[in-house]
C-alpha cells in the first residue's frame, strides 16, 4: 500500500472515443501504471473523457448551477477543467479503482450529485466486467418526492 493515500480532484486526461472496445483496458492500464483512479465522464455537449483522481478515489469540484431544489437549497454541479474551460459532468460511465475496495463513500455521493442510479467500478484485481453499484438515497429520495410543498 502506497504511504500517501489521497483523493484528488478530478483532472482532465484525454478525449476518448466512446465506442472504443479497448476503453475499461485503457482505463486499467492508467490506473496500474499511476496508482490513481480513474473515470470515464460524459461532458456537457455530449462529448467522453478520461480524467485521473488521486491513489484513493476522485472528487469532481462543484459550481453553483444556479438552481434550487424544491426545497430551496441551492444545487451544485460537478465539473472538470479542459484547458482553461470548466465543463459540467453529466454522467459518470464507470471509473477504475487500483486496488478492490467496493464503491467508497464518495462514490455514492456522486451518483446523488448527478442524479444518477448506478455506474461501474472497474477494479484492478477485481472482479471480470466491473461492479455495479447503486445509489442509496433512492428510496428516501422517492419518499421526499412525494412530501406535500407547503
Ligand atoms: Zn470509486
Amino acid at each position: 500500500m502506497p504511504k500517501r493515500q489521497r483523493i484528488e480532484a478530478a483532472h482532465f486526461v484525454d478525449w476518448i472515443d466512446e465506442k472504443s472496445s479497448d476503453l475499461v483496458n485503457d482505463a486499467k492500464a492508467f490506473t496500474w501504471s499511476s496508482m490513481c483512479g480513474h473515470a470515464v465522464v460524459r461532458l456537457q455537449g455530449g462529448r467522453h473523457a478520461m480524467v485521473r483522481g488521486g491513489t484513493h478515489g476522485i472528487s469532481f469540484s462543484l459550481r453553483p448551477s444556479g438552481f434550487t431544489d424544491p426545497f430551496g437549497e441551492s444545487l451544485s454541479v460537478p465539473f472538470v477543467v479542459v484547458g482553461l474551460q470548466p465543463i459540467g459532468i453529466e454522467q459518470l460511465i464507470f471509473h477504475t479503482h487500483p486496488f478492490p475496495t467496493g464503491p467508497s463513500e464518495s462514490d455514492f455521493k456522486m451518483l446523488e450529485m448527478l442524479n444518477q442510479e448506478q455506474s461501474i467500478i472497474q477494479e484492478i484485481c477485481g472482479p471480470e466486467g466491473g461492479t455495479v453499484f447503486y445509489r442509496r438515497d433512492r428510496d428516501r429520495k422517492e419518499k421526499s418526492s412525494r412530501a406535500p410543498k407547503n
